[in-house]
């Protein structure tokens, strides 16, 4: 029977069966030339690339960005000004669990955009939560080893949570966060997403401006508690992608509105608060927020592997009018996440169709393992054969900031609001309502109950009584039982 629709090998080449390996006779041993069968072997044992590290598990859609209002005086970003509508990829993540984790595990949510602009690729790798747990970079790998799993048992491990939490007691803000109802979202649909870091925007007049972003939510804030968390994480391990799959293939599109906390270049140098520590935030009384467009998702992945486990954020991904700031995380990560796609996807990642720009790419990079695109002559520059020629018109290095002093290993300069507690405790008094606060007490007291052992459980009622007296001793009673 010959149909129109007939299995090939990886070369187009017709198979002649999809059940019987080739052997000699039908009950003899199979023959190693049967090349077709040791295909699909091969294949198969190398279908599996590595994990994340860290945010594994995730899931991702394709929609737009559109500017609604006019931010032109603080930026000259081509796909910000106003009425221009970018192409984006999304992918949201939990951190610490591995790729088939369940997606209710309490941790903060990653929130990558890559959006495809005419002057190039622009990527937020941002979180939920609009700050983080350390501020150096030198601590971060110790960061994520403590939420992963211990090296003897393979097991997760409260114990080795909190003694690193308290012995970093910068983390006291993102702690209280993910310990209170955000730390687990009802869904990605329902969550904020937040540059976390401060970045430059530089405008038309080449004037500065710091600025945070922040993706609220239009479904509104919905959250899960523990123990709605706890039994999904039992019944459907995937709700989260799931959910967003769903949502989108009914026409139910979600939708951020993009709003910025913009701050005047010369402000950062006085204000009362280090503006690129990353464990803190600006409160909005100081700077409020900027309304600038809104980014809907409408288009699911039709292949999760290619579009969304192979999908690369990074960054170093900057386009002209937006740049870094010196914040020690985000100048590490400028520098990471590209290594970290080059060893778990190969150099060439960007050729994959997900990662590659919408626009003209004229480098001068060649060669390497899976180069898909073609290299052209001439393969040098300086040249007099029509090459590509860098043009600083196009991209002034204009997003830059002035330093000075000596190579050292040191904290950053305390400036006069910069203790680890004030904004932990603000979050936890002034934001929270009594009902906010009660679970918030309940998940911590179930956490620190998990495992958590002297001196380390000691020093983690002494971190919650620093964030609120009243709170910390609700928590050491919660967990001591008197
Ligand atoms: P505001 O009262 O102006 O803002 C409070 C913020 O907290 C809002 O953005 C709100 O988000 C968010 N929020 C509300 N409930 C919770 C919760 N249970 N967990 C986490 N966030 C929540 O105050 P300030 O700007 O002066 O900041 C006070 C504290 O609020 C900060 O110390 C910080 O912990 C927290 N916060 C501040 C943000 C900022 O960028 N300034 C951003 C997020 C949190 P929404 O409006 O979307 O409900």
């Amino acid at each position: 029977m010959t149909s129109s629709k007939y299995t090939t090998n990886e070369a187009g080449i017709p198979v002649s069966s999809d059940e019987h390996s080739l052997s000699v006779g039908a009950d003899g041993p199979i023959v190693m030339h049967d090349h077709y069968l040791m295909e699909q072997m091969a294949a198969f044992n190398r279908e599996m690339i590595p994990d994340r590290q860290p945010h594994a598990k995730g899931s991702g859609a394709f929609g737009h960005f559109e500017v609604t209002q006019d931010v032109s005086k603080y930026t000259k970003a081509k796909f910000l000004q106003p009425g221009t509508k970018t192409d984006v990829l999304i992918r949201f993540s939990t951190v610490a669990g591995e790729s088939g984790s369940p997606d209710t595990w309490r941790d903060p949510r990653g929130f990558s955009i890559k959006f495809y602009t005419d002057e190039g690729n622009f990527d937020m790798v941002g979180n939920n939560t609009p700050v983080f747990f350390v501020r150096d970079p030198m601590k971060f790998q110790h960061f994520i080893h403590s939420q992963k799993r211990r090296a003897d048992n393979g097991l997760r491990d409260h114990d080795m949570q909190w003694d690193f939490w308290t012995l970093a007691p910068e983390s006291a803000h993102q702690v209280a966060w993910l310990m209170g109802d955000r730390g687990v979202p009802a869904t990605w649909r329902h969550m904020n997403g937040y540059s976390s870091h401060t970045y430059m925007w530089v405008n038309d007049e080449g004037e500065r401006f710091w600025v945070k972003y922040h993706f609220k939510t239009d479904q509104g804030i919905k959250c899960m508690t523990q123990e709605q968390a706890d039994q999904m994480a039992g019944s459907d391990a995937d709700y989260h992608r799931r959910d967003l799959f769903e949502a989108i293939e009914r026409g139910d599109y979600p939708t951020w509105t993009l709003q910025m906390q913009i701050m005047p270049f010369e402000d950062a140098k006085t204000y009362r608060i280090n503006p690129f520590d990353l464990t803190k935030i600006w409160p909005h009384d100081d700077y409020p927020l900027i309304e600038v467009g809104k980014l809907t998702l409408n288009r699911n992945p039709t292949d999760f592997h290619s579009e969304i486990e192979q999908a690369a954020f990074e960054p170093n991904n900057s386009v002209p009018g937006t740049g870094f700031s010196p914040d020690k995380m985000l100048l590490a990560r400028v520098i990471s996440y590209a290594d970290a796609h080059r060893a778990r996807l190969g150099v060439n990642y960007k050729h994959i169709p997900v990662n590659a720009p919408k626009c003209p790419v004229h480098s001068y990079s060649q060669g390497g393992a899976m180069r898909i695109k073609h290299s052209t002559d001439p393969v040098y520059t300086p040249n007099s054969k029509g090459g590509a020629k860098a043009d600083p018109e196009r991209f002034p290095e204009d997003a830059v900031w002035s330093t000075d002093g000596q190579l050292v290993r040191s904290a950053y300069t305390l400036r006069p609001n910069d203790d680890d507690w004030s904004q932990a405790h603000a979050l936890v008094r002034q934001v929270m309502d009594d009902e906010q606060r009660d679970r918030l007490v309940s998940n911590v007291v179930g956490h620190l109950s998990g495992g958590v052992t002297e001196p380390v459980l000691e020093r983690a009622f002494e971190y919650w009584r620093n964030i609120d007296q009243e709170v910390g001793e609700r928590i050491e009673k919660g967990v001591r039982g008197s």
